[in-house]
């Protein structure tokens, strides 16, 4: 049933030009799901709600998911998709900007999938960092924004201040105490940044 179901959101995300996790980045994005199996799972960007039935079907049994999206069509389409899931009741769809939505949310999350505004990744990683679970994951797609973010080329002039916010998250999430990241370069990049459990 769920297969079928993903299959027809591929179809609907194609047709409608909408983006969901890309191809090359969904076997890295299940494995390290499945290897989590979170619990508790804060998702910015919902589009119609791909990701967050992947999630679901791969987190802990008692699997929670809030998910926050600034389109009010994408929410609304990504509502009716999990309506027909089995995770109805597990997954909640919040429309609203990503940034705003934070400051009222209350955790803890012990697994965090950032996939809204790129540009805003610093600030959205900020603003989660009280709401996270001691050990706790921070996965961000599209780190490596088609390549210029490690590239030593410069960037397009459109693409400069997307470019330059990504390098800062990357830069953050490997100078903040406690975590540590891995860049993993399947899709448009994956920043796996991993808070360790410690004392005091
Ligand atoms: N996570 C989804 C998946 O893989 O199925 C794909 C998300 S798509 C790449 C990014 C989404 O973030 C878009 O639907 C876009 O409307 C949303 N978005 C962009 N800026 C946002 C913001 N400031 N707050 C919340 N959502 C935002």
């Amino acid at each position: 049933m769920m297969e079928a179901l993903l299959r027809e959101m591929e179809d609907y995300a194609q047709e409608n030009h909408v983006p969901i996790i890309n191809e090359g980045a969904r076997d890295a994005f299940c494995r390290i799901i499945c290897e989590e199996r979170p619990h508790r799972v804060l998702e910015l960007g919902t589009a119609i709600g791909y990701s967050a039935l992947l999630m679901a079907g791969m987190g802990a049994e008692d699997i929670e998911v809030v998910s926050l999206e600034l389109n009010e069509a994408r929410a609304a389409k990504a509502k009716e998709f999990i309506r027909r899931s089995p995770y109805r009741d597990r997954i909640h769809v919040l429309y609203g900007d990503a940034a705003e939505l934070l400051g009222s949310l209350h955790g803890p999350f012990d697994f965090v999938f950032m996939d809204a505004a790129k540009g805003q990744y610093p600030r959205y990683f900020r603003q989660i960092l009280p709401l996270l679970e001691k050990r706790a994951v921070v996965l961000a797609d599209n780190v490596l924004f088609r390549g210029y973010v490690l590239s030593k080329e410069k960037p397009p002039r459109r693409f400069k201040t997307i470019t330059k916010r990504l390098r800062e998250y990357i830069g953050l999430v490997q100078n903040t105490p406690g975590f540590t990241t891995e860049i993993l370069p399947e899709g448009d990049g994956l920043a796996v940044s991993r808070r360790m459990e410690h004392d005091g």
